[in-house]
């Protein structure tokens, strides 16, 4: 095993999406960048079917795509995009339609393992990115102007800065002390692809049910991949039911204009836990993606969020010398604590509101949609936020090249 030490100005920890876009965005700068991730992601597109773990990725998140140079390695035809968006809550709903907003899309549904290696491809591909993979840390030091990392069987790592894109239950975020509020939901979203009567092409629509939130996403092949978020035990009970019994149960809770569910693929379930680091940084480490937060799924913001980190990372260091980078990682954390806080408390009043007994929360959050649904400007800086192109977002976010 190769001993010793390397040298990089950038060590990054976690090569998820949120991660090897930002080590792909920081060695586009001519930035020397280690990434280290306990496995390497490889996609073999499994014939006719879809990962589970679909996510649906803003206009911005594609252009921070594009710039870390995955995109466009990515098979088209395994991307859904959407152009019309409804949700529904009690009696009310606010539907937006993308070329009222400008637009050619309102977001595409992609799978989690697809945009994975297409990023580290584009890594696999530049001389200035060393990638550890499979790999794992033993020990870390963050001294005053040095990070050093001692892989497990490897050298050891140093650099000016290190970023922990290690997910969220970051080991990097508990090593570096730095605490984090915490909400166990109780619920699992369940999660699967669906034949509706009508096939879907281009809609994302969502309700929210007397159980939490149910979405219905486009899939390329027609189908609709399901997020129902509902109580833990609920739903492991709906995960035992026939693909048959699955359709009944949910056409009681949709109306979608797709029509009934004929048929239920292969149902999983994931738990649902709310996590926001109280500072995201410490000495010269760094957090970003769901190390920095999770949030809950039903507004598809989570991985959304990560790349805008990436991009704004990239951004505040633009002009790092590589001596000491606290000034930009001061502005770093006071810009994307606040997207936390502001996104990440908003997602979670809203799952709050809607638990709210006989229904009152969601009539509310009908109420809500409906003005919405008619003030102009409160749709713009909706759908402007929710795209990831708002004024607050990454430059590469709103003004990137989109191929
Ligand atoms: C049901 C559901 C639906 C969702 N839908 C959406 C959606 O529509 N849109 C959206 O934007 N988001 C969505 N999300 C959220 C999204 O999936 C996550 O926010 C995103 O995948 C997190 O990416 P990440 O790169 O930050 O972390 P991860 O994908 O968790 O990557 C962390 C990486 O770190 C590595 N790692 C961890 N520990 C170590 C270690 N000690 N040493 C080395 N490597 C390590 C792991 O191997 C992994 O590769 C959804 C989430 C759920 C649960």
């Amino acid at each position: 095993m190769p001993l010793g030490s390397l040298d990089f100005d950038v060590i990054v920890v976690g090569g998820g999406v949120a991660g090897a876009a930002c080590a792909a965005l920081l060695a586009l700068q001519d930035r020397r960048v280690a990434l280290v991730d306990a496995r390497r992601p490889s996609f073999r597109a499994p014939d006719g079917e879809y990962d589970p773990r679909v996510v649906a990725i803003s206009p911005g998140s594609r252009r921070v795509l594009v710039g870390a140079g995955g995109w466009q390695r990515l098979n088209t035809e395994r991307l859904a995009p959407y152009q019309r968006m409804e949700v529904h809550s009690a009696s009310l709903q606010v539907a937006f339609a993308a070329a009222e907003h400008g637009l050619d899309e309102l977001g595409w549904i992609a799978e989690i393992p697809a945009l994975e290696t297409a990023v580290w491809e584009a890594l696999e591909h530049d001389k200035r990115v060393q990638l550890f993979a499979p790999g794992g840390w033993e020990r870390v030091e963050l001294v005053q102007n040095l990070v050093r990392l001692q892989l497990i069987d490897g050298p050891q790592l140093r650099a000016g800065l290190l970023v922990a894109a290690d997910g969220a239950r970051s080991r990097l975020r508990r090593h570096a002390g730095i605490e984090i509020d915490e909400w166990h939901y109780n619920q699992e979203a369940l999660i699967g692809p669906v034949t509706t009567e009508q096939a879907n092409r281009g809609l994302a629509w969502q309700r929210f049910t007397e159980h939490g939130p149910l979405a219905l996403l486009p899939l390329p092949d027609g189908r609709s991949s399901i997020v129902w978020s509902q109580p833990t035990e609920r739903s492991r009970t709906l995960r035992e039911l026939s693909s048959d019994q699955f359709a009944e149960e949910i056409n009681r809770h949709q109306d979608s204009p797709l029509g009934a569910v004929t048929a239920a693929g292969n149902l999983h379930t994931l738990p649902l836990v709310r996590r926001r680091a109280r500072r995201l940084v410490q000495n010269r480490l760094v957090l970003m993606g769901d190390a920095a937060r999770s949030v809950h799924p039903l507004a598809g913001q989570g991985l959304n969020l990560g790349l805008l980190d990436a991009a704004a990372l990239a951004e505040v260091l633009e002009h790092w010398d590589g001596k000491d980078p606290s000034p930009a990682l001061k502005r770093y954390q006071r810009w994307r604590l606040s997207q936390s806080t502001l996104i990440g408390g908003g997602i979670h009043a809203i799952n709050e509101v809607v638990r709210a007994p006989a229904g009152l929360g969601r009539h509310l959050l009908g109420l809500g949609f409906g003005l919405t649904g008619q003030f102009w400007p409160l749709r713009e800086a909706f759908v402007a936020r929710a795209c990831g192109i708002d004024s607050d977002s990454p430059k590469l976010a709103r003004v990137g090249p989109t191929a």
